[in-house]
C-alpha cells in the first residue's frame, strides 16, 4: 500500500495558543475553582477529553449559544475558546464574577477589531461564515447591523443602498467558496471593500489538498465538529477529485473502505492530535 502523508500536519498557532494557556490554568495553584471550557476549548473529543481528566469541566450542549451556556457557570474560572465570544458573553461573565480567560486565536481577533472598525467608520458590514458556529455566533454578536451570508443565494437577499460596504469572512471556510461569494458580492456592489480573512493554516492545507497526487482513497483525520476538518474533506473532494473520507481516530475508520485500495492519502485537521493520524498510518502499514 503506497501511503502519501500530505504537509503541513499538526496544531495550527492558534490551537497551540489555546492548548497552552489551558495547561497553564491547570498548573496555577492560585486559579479560581472549578475551571470550566465554554464549549470546546478547540474542535477535538479526544484533546477536551484529555483536559477533563485534568479537571477542566466542559460546558457545551448541542444548540445552545455561549451566552446560553454561560448560565450553567456561578463560579471559578471560565476559559472562552480558540473561537472567540461576543462582547455579550464577555459582558455576563464579568457582570458575574467568574475568572476570565481568554483562549481566542489571534486571527479570530482580528477579524472581531477589523468588524470594530469598519462598523464604527459607519460601514454596512457583511460577514460570511457557517450557520450556529461558534466563531461565526462571536463575531456576529458584535452588532446586530452585519449582515450574515452562508452562501452564493444569500447574497440575492442583501438589500444594501450604502456605498461603503466591508466584507469579512470566518477564518476556516474553503478558500475555493469563498472567491465565488466575493466575486458575486463584488459583481453586486463594486465599491464593496473585500477583507479575506481565511487563515493561513486553512489556506496551505486547502491548496496541499487541491494538489495532491491521485490516489484511490484520501483520508482526513480529525473531529466531525471541526470547520477546517470538514473543508478539507470538501477540497479533496472537488478540487482533486479523490474519494474522500473523515475519520475521527482509527477505531471510528471503516475498514472496509481499505479493501481493493492500493493507494492512500492522509491529512488532518489543524486541531487534530497527530498521534490520532500516526497510528491511522501504523495500521495501515501492517495491512
Ligand atoms: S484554524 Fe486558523 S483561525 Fe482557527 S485556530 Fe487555527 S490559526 Fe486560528
Amino acid at each position: 500500500m503506497k501511503i502519501n502523508k500530505i504537509e503541513p500536519q499538526g496544531y495550527c498557532h492558534g490551537v497551540i495558543n489555546a492548548i497552552n494557556i489551558a495547561n497553564k490554568i491547570l498548573q496555577n495553584n492560585d486559579i479560581k475553582k472549578p475551571i470550566y471550557f465554554l464549549g470546546s476549548i478547540i474542535h477535538n473529543s479526544h484533546v477536551i477529553k484529555d483536559f477533563e481528566e485534568k479537571g477542566i469541566i466542559t460546558i457545551d450542549e448541542k444548540g445552545k449559544s455561549r451566552l446560553e451556556l454561560l448560565d450553567m457557570i456561578d463560579e471559578g474560572t471560565v476559559i472562552f475558546s480558540a473561537h472567540g465570544v461576543s462582547p455579550q458573553v464577555y459582558k455576563k461573565a464579568m457582570e458575574k464574577g467568574v475568572n476570565i480567560i481568554d483562549a481566542t486565536c489571534p486571527m479570530v481577533k482580528l477579524v472581531h477589531n477589523k468588524m470594530d472598525k469598519y462598523l464604527n467608520l459607519g460601514y454596512e458590514c457583511i460577514y460570511i461564515g457557517t450557520k450556529n458556529h461558534p466563531e461565526c455566533e462571536g463575531v456576529l454578536g458584535i452588532s446586530d447591523k452585519i449582515h450574515f451570508v452562508t452562501s452564493v443565494s444569500d447574497i440575492n437577499n442583501l438589500n444594501i443602498t450604502s456605498s461603503s460596504i466591508y466584507v469579512t469572512n470566518q477564518t476556516t471556510l474553503s478558500i475555493y467558496d469563498i472567491k465565488d461569494i466575493f466575486n458575486e458580492l463584488k459583481n453586486k456592489y463594486p465599491s464593496i471593500l473585500i477583507d479575506d480573512k481565511i487563515c493561513n493554516a486553512t489556506t496551505i492545507r486547502q491548496e496541499a489538498m487541491a494538489n495532491q497526487k491521485k490516489v484511490d482513497l484520501c483520508i482526513v483525520v480529525g473531529d466531525t465538529k471541526s470547520s477546517n476538518t470538514k473543508k478539507l474533506v470538501k477540497v479533496s473532494n472537488e478540487h482533486a477529485h479523490i474519494n474522500t473520507i473523515l475519520c475521527e481516530d482509527l477505531k471510528s475508520l471503516d475498514k472496509s473502505l481499505l479493501k481493493n485500495v492500493k493507494s492512500i492519502s492522509i491529512s488532518s485537521g489543524a486541531s487534530t492530535p497527530p498521534y490520532l493520524v500516526d497510528e491511522i498510518i501504523d495500521y495501515i502499514k501492517k495491512l
